[in-house]
């Protein structure tokens, strides 16, 4: 059923698996014997209420969550959460600690600020964030409401290496772009985050996994879709819940499963994206300038040096069957996201067209 395509290397929206595409076309015309599409149902119906509750089973299992973590299912994406986050969690007066380590964190850092007072206890722009500094030149709030971190920047393929240390203060963090790439223990953080269109499904969908303890009624009066607690309260079906994006990434964390899991892709993603690094390293035409010790797994941006040839990079790939190349307009250049969905195969498809448009072009 599933048709030849080209390998999709999108940083977001992201390329699905040929095998979870299949399934939404089976089921698109009588979702579990219901007669109609899951878009076509009540979320009031009993099989729709189910779905929510395994797919936040799913997550558990998957990922080890405590049963002291709530995992909520969000509309708004990832831009939604950074306005969520300091409204729920700032208290009175207190900074909120930020790290802006790429654009997605400047991005959050940005929201918070219409809200709370903030701290960037680092930040790399002037540096055009090619590195994460040692914790021990942060420049740490006292006494923080919480502290903020996006584990990998999408954008300039910059990735924490591991989580910070909290040093009492609740850590958040944002996992659009790894969720689920690499076994992590959700008890080192207090809230990870994920928009799910990257590595865990299509947009819309948002999923939230907080540490009970953190949970608090906000200092100032929020809407009821923008408090967690209505989420809590409601098993995140207060609204209607984005329906088809929630089954799309149930479709996709049995994919995972099915493949092995965070262990094993997490092994997947060190091999495939060494081997780019590799080649990038060791060609004088091909330059990726972030710092070893916190190259992002995911999403890996380059340039070429003769920057003119970049168009024509873009359009021999395409007719090489390589696409989703271009780098996001912010910086320019092309990026090659690493996501699960593409297999080592691809990777080497990748890298033997760099060569040959090198040598073709040097
Ligand atoms: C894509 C992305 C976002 C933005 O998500 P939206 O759903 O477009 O708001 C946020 N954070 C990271 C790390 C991303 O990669």
């Amino acid at each position: 059923m599933s048709q030849q395509r080209p390998d999709n290397f999108s940083s977001g929206p992201a390329a699905l698996p040929a095998q979870v595409l299949d399934q939404i076309q089976k089921d698109m015309w009588n979702w579990r014997g219901k007669g109609a599409s899951i878009m076509e149902i009540s979320h009031r119906d009993p099989a729709v209420l189910e779905l929510g509750t395994e797919v936040e089973q799913k997550f558990r299992d998957l990922m080890n969550i405590p049963d002291s973590y709530h995992v909520l299912f969000i509309q708004g994406g990832g831009r939604g959460q950074y306005g969520m986050i300091p409204m729920n969690f700032m208290k009175q007066s207190l900074p909120v600690d930020y790290a802006v380590t790429g654009y997605w964190s400047s991005v959050a850092v940005k929201e918070a600020e219409r809200f709370a007072p903030v701290n960037r206890v680092v930040d790399k722009e002037g540096d055009g964030f090619i590195s994460i500094p040692h914790q021990s030149e942060w420049n740490r709030s006292q006494d923080a409401a919480y502290l903020h971190i996006v584990d990998n920047e999408t954008i300039h393929g910059v990735e924490f290496p591991s989580a910070p240390d909290r040093q009492g203060v609740p850590l958040i963090s944002d996992m659009t772009s790894n969720i689920l790439s690499r076994p992590m223990k959700i008890e080192n953080y207090d809230m990870v985050y994920a928009a799910c269109q990257k590595n865990i499904g299509i947009a819309g969908l948002s999923v939230s996994i907080i540490n009970s303890n953190i949970i608090q009624e906000p200092i100032f009066k929020t809407s009821m879709l923008t408090d967690y607690r209505t989420y809590i309260e409601h098993k995140s079906y207060y609204n209607t819940p984005p329906t088809f994006a929630l089954y799309v990434t149930g479709l996709m964390l049995d994919w995972i499963k099915e493949k092995g899991g965070a262990d094993a892709f997490g092994e997947i993603n060190q091999r495939k994206s060494a081997k780019l690094y590799d080649f990038i390293d060791n060609s004088s035409f091909y330059i990726n300038k972030v710092e070893t010790s916190c190259r992002s797994r995911m999403n890996i941006p380059f340039v070429i040096e003769k920057t003119n040839l970049m168009s024509d990079f873009i359009d021999q790939a395409g007719q090489n069957g390589l696409i989703g190349l271009k780098g996001h307009p912010v910086v320019g250049g092309l990026r090659a996201g690493l996501y699960n969905v593409i297999d080592e195969d691809a990777v080497d498809r990748l890298i033997s067209f760099m060569k040959r448009f090198e040598r073709e072009n040097r």
